[in-house]
């Protein structure tokens, strides 16, 4: 679980699959040494696999206590501390450029099991020690998390990708073809349900095409509803940010962060923790294909965008979008004197974090049409 939502219109989307498509599907034509086989296509849920319980999480010892509370997790974290979008007066990172692999090197995938070892934290993320994620219903979230974590590495194995099982503590400079962390979610509102994914705020072009074929093999695989209240302490999940800490992924290793869906809620957690197998399927599923139609010798999409800042121009409004469409419906009019930070780009669409100038100081995270950013705002210099 990873807390702390935004005040205001919470937002998140994603792209066609229909570009994705595009960019990808030449994958092994254009030189990516293939691994020892084929990685495989997505395996179909069989109803067999969907009944199978003998494969579950063992269930609690003692019988849940009905009144468990939720303990505190990252949502906690005090307001200074909580995750900024990127500055743009940042220094860029040196090492911009993808690591080159070896030719018939297997893609290399690393599975973070959310909140594992928390206590063994460096001290730059000394705050997270104390980190231990959601429970409810006798389960810990880090039980679940390492549970499918572990089904999920064999999974990938069988289909021979390397696979790193990562703890809570990422190694300095961590690279890999892909790096996705693995949560289960919580609420004290238990009718809450859903899984949803979240990319670092930069995100390159490759993290993007992770995130929405994970989100749609997912979807397919365990039929569960996307919640799309994003926080932001999950686009600035601290192992994406490689500009804070040591310990954190490379800036050009695709990333993603999974809620799975909510523990607290009792048809989710029956779900996830009866079917484990499954829900690590479905999160192979999106990962396979991904290195399977990612093109390899496309570094450039690697690189996440610069951030860049526009100040709202006198007697103009610029309309901030729910999702990268026309028709997702306006959720914040940004007045004169409003900056908006663009810190990702889809085709003509950016995806923009705004805080409003008095009163009220709202952060708003959602997408504006570049044309609006060209004739309603003034770019302000890179500092
Ligand atoms: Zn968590």
């Amino acid at each position: 679980m990873i807390g702390s939502r935004l005040r205001t219109g919470l937002l998140y989307s994603i792209m066609t699959l229909t570009t994705l498509l595009l960019v990808g599907g030449t994958a092994w034509l254009v030189g990516f040494p293939p691994p020892a086989r084929e990685l495989a296509a997505p395996a179909p849920v069989s109803a067999a696999s969907r009944a199978n319980a003998v494969t579950a999480i063992p269930a609690p010892p003692t019988s849940p206590s009905p009144a468990t509370p939720i303990p505190p997790d990252h949502a906690s974290l005090p307001a200074a501390d909580e995750p900024a979008p990127p500055d743009p007066a940042a220094p860029v990172d040196a090492a911009a450029t993808p690591t080159p692999r070896a030719a018939g090197t297997a893609p290399r995938v690393g599975v973070q099991v959310g909140h594992w070892k928390t206590e063994e934290l460096p001290d730059e993320l000394a705050r997270l020690r104390n980190s231990t994620g959601t429970s409810a219903g006798g389960y810990t979230e880090l039980q679940v998390n390492l549970d499918v974590s572990t089904r999920l590495a064999a999974l990938l194995e069988a289909e021979g990708v390397s696979v790193d099982v990562l703890p809570a503590t990422v190694p300095p400079g961590y690279d890999a073809d892909a790096f996705v962390s693995i949560h289960a979610d919580g609420s004290s509102d238990t009718t809450r349900n859903g899984f949803k994914l979240a990319t670092a705020w930069r995100t390159s072009p490759a993290s993007r095409m992770l995130h929405d074929l994970m989100r749609a093999e997912y979807a397919a695989a365990t039929g569960m509803v996307w919640d799309d209240a994003i926080t932001t302490n999950m686009r600035g999940y601290y192992a994406f940010s490689y500009t804070r800490y040591t310990h954190a992924i490379t800036r050009t290793t695709p990333a993603v962060i999974v809620e799975m869906g909510f523990l607290t809620n009792p048809a989710d957690r029956q779900f996830i923790t009866t079917q484990p197998d499954l829900i690590a399927q479905a999160l192979a599923n999106g990962i396979l294909r991904y290195l399977r139609e990612r093109d390899p010798n496309d570094g450039g999409a690697l690189i996440p965008p610069e951030p860049t800042r526009y100040l709202v121009q006198p007697a103009q409004s610029v309309p901030i979008y729910a999702a990268p469409n026309g028709n997702s419906g306006v959720i914040f009019a940004a007045p004169p004197d409003t900056r908006i930070t663009s810190f990702s780009r889809v085709g003509d669409w950016h995806e923009v974090f705004v805080r409003a100038p008095e009163p009220g100081n709202e952060r708003v995270i959602g997408w504006v049409w570049h044309a609006d950013l060209e004739s309603r705002t003034t770019q302000e210099p890179a500092q």
